[in-house]
């Protein structure tokens, strides 16, 4: 199901996009937690971590690797924090995988 990450894939709303490639868009999310919060995300429509297939384990390590770039052209050189959440006791509220990469401040654990 396209969520409304699609329509910011697609351009048909606006975003504040950081990093783009063929295969993953990265954009600020628009409801910061902190001082640089982006949302790095596959253009394939993967509704969650367990909506994974074998044949995603490429793609989900690329994903990686552009958190890894967009860290580090953010600044990012302190340490940042990346997270899935996944579901609802996870957190999940966009139904579209997505990788959190928070940093700019010293974050805490565990989180709430
Ligand atoms: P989740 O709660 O699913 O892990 O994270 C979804 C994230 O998407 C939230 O942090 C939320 O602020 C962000 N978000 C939701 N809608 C939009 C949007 O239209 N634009 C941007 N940039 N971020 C969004």
């Amino acid at each position: 199901m396209p969520t409304i990450f699609t329509k910011i894939i697609n351009r048909e709303i606006p975003a504040d996009i950081v990093y783009e490639d063929d295969q993953a868009l990265a954009f600020r999310d628009i409801n910061s937690q902190a001082p640089t919060h982006v949302l790095v995300i596959p253009k394939k429509e993967i509704a969650s971590l367990s909506e994974l297939e074998d044949g995603d384990a490429a793609l989900m390590g690329h994903l990686f690797v552009v958190v890894r770039k967009v860290a580090a052209d953010l600044g990012l050189e302190n340490g940042y924090r990346a997270v899935i959440n996944c579901g609802t006791d996870g957190g999940q509220t966009v139904d579209h995988i997505h990788i959190h990469v928070l940093g700019g401040r010293s974050l805490s654990w565990p989180p709430g």
